[in-house]
């Protein structure tokens, strides 16, 4: 059964900082990469003694910086320092390293002779950081220039079709070991399926290193192993996951894949980032996936995927669930049953009658809101920063709706029994985003009920108002949790409890 090996990118600036972090992430790693690019000058005098300090099977790369590394010296000295790295072979070759990374254009003779002569394995290397190698097989092919070495085909996709054409093409080359990466967060799936791309490893980084290669997306090897189960994925596996744009808050891979755990099923829970639905389907048909959660901003483009849809579904106007049976999808909506769950325990009630709710915002999770309150007997006024979005909404369930400003005040006092809170202002991790509050011209009195639909962070600006006036509060990830475990089952059949 082929697998991918996990290699560790040791990015520090002494060899000793980069022993520390290997030690802690030495149980999830098969080798390291030493990165002499962001080694201090001092330090790159010593690089030869790191195979034999590190204890397992190191790469030796210097990365230039049109490459995607650090290296801004000239080739003369780069060579030199390749040299150093290779000399004084030792007859125990786990003192020597493991690996050398030559790019394509990286040609001397002399340097190859040694690095085979004493058995360390020569990578070739290609790196385009500014869009995608089309032809993947042909440009393999031609990395192998000795016949001996493993090629690599690193690219920086413009696309999530750019990922899907390297998982089409990846077939054609199972025969001998190669290294095939999307980078960035597109390319996310190339990484926690490289087993599947027959990839001979994966590239991971520690946290404590992350800030250095963030622009190539690579994830931590915990992460990678304990959240995506990285070792145990094989031909065999199913694959869901969660399809959005940009996809930077989701705590969906966690629940999911900790389920499969639990339930002990070969599955795995992916990020799969897509500009356009379109590309998000396509991706999905060509690796195979078999489900997945639909999220901002595809919730309603993807309706016309679908072969057939839930009811809910129709009724709501938005899909947050698909799953393939034979070559279509199918389309369901979880988010309703999530809120519907998350409010019923929220406020210790059966339903909503006699309630009246202010609903803030009209997209797809307020289409979720809105039917929800419906459903549970009670009243609601829809306030919206797009008026008809919210008249539109509103007017199917014979609700009121507002304008979101100061002017529907009194309106927000006439439907204060219970908020929810569905727009994604106080939603992110940055200062400005989450000071955000979309009703801060609203004074709470202490006896509103309110439910953030948000979950990142823990406490919006909202919540922590309302909160220090004394109402009751709670964030979305109960509502996260319901809606993940009905999906859970749709993917699945089993029950997530
Ligand atoms: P959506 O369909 O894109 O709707 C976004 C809503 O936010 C619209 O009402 C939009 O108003 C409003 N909005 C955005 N920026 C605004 C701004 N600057 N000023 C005023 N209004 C603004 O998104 P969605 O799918 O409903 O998701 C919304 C939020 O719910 C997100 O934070 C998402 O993570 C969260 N959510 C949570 C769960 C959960 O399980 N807890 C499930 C689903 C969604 P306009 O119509 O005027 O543009």
């Amino acid at each position: 059964m082929f697998k991918s090996k996990i290699c560790l990118c040791l990015t520090g600036s002494t060899l000793s900082e980069n022993l520390n972090i290997l030690n802690k992430y030495r149980n999830w790693i098969d080798i390291a990469e030493l990165r002499v690019d962001y080694l201090t000058e001092d330090e790159r005098l010593y690089i030869r003694r790191f195979p034999e300090m590190a204890k397992v099977p190191c790469i030796l790369t210097i990365r230039r910086k049109i490459d995607g590394g650090a290296y801004v010296d000239g080739e003369a000295t780069r060579t030199l320092l390749f040299a150093r790295g290779l000399a004084f072979a030792d007859q125990d070759v786990r003192k020597n390293f493991a690996y050398v990374d030559f790019e394509e254009d990286f040609h001397v003779p002399s340097l190859q002779d040694a690095a085979l002569a004493f058995e360390t394995g020569i990578i070739r290397s290609v790196h385009s950081m500014d869009g995608p190698i089309k032809n993947i097989p042909q440009k393999i092919e031609s990395l192998r220039t000795t016949g001996y070495e493993i090629p690599k085909v690193a690219f920086m996709p413009r696309t999530l079709s750019d990922v899907t054409n390297l998982f089409r093409q990846s077939k054609d080359l199972r025969d001998k070991d190669s290294i095939l990466v999307a980078m960035g967060g597109l390319g996310l799936p190339s990484r926690i399926l490289a087993s599947r791309l027959h990839s001979f490893l994966t590239y991971t980084s520690p946290v404590e290193l992350s800030d250095n290669l963030s622009h190539l997306g690579q994830i931590d090897p915990i992460t990678l192993s304990e959240i995506y189960n990285f070792r145990s994925i094989t031909q065999e596996t199913s694959i869901f996951g969660i399809t959005g744009y940009p996809l930077h808050h989701t705590q969906s891979p966690a629940i999911h894949n900790e389920g499969y755990k639990n339930y002990g099923l070969d599955s795995v829970y992916i990020p799969v980032r897509a500009e356009n639905v379109d590309e998000a389907i396509e991706f999905a048909d060509q690796v195979g996936i078999k489900g997945m959660s639909v999220t901002i901003p595809h919730k309603q483009s993807v309706l016309s995927y679908m072969k057939e849809i839930s009811s809910e579904t129709g009724d709501i106007g938005a899909c947050n669930t698909i799953v393939k049976n034979g070559s279509d999808w199918y389309g369901y909506n979880t988010d309703a049953f999530g809120l519907m769950e998350a409010l019923k325990k929220f406020l210790g009630i059966k339903n909503l009658k006699h309630m009246k709710v202010s609903i803030i915002g009209a997209g797809g999770a307020s289409c979720a809101a809105a039917y929800v309150v419906k459903e549970l007997g009670g009243k609601a006024c829809i306030f919206n920063r797009t008026i008809s979005k919210a008249k539109d909404l509103a007017e199917k369930y014979n609700f009121k709706y507002a304008v979101l400003s100061a002017e529907s005040k009194s309106l927000l006092d006439e439907y204060s029994d219970l908020f929810i809170q569905t727009t994604s202002i106080g939603m992110g991790s940055t200062i400005e985003e989450i000071s955000k509050d979309p009703i801060d011209f609203y004074d709470f009195k202490g006896s509103e009920a309110v439910y953030d639909v948000i979950y990142t962070p823990a406490k919006t600006a909202l919540l922590k108002r309302a909160e220090e006036a004394g109402c009751k509060i709670s964030n979305g990830l109960t509502m996260l949790q319901y809606q993940a475990e009905q999906q859970f089952y749709l993917f699945t059949g089993v029950k997530y409890e």
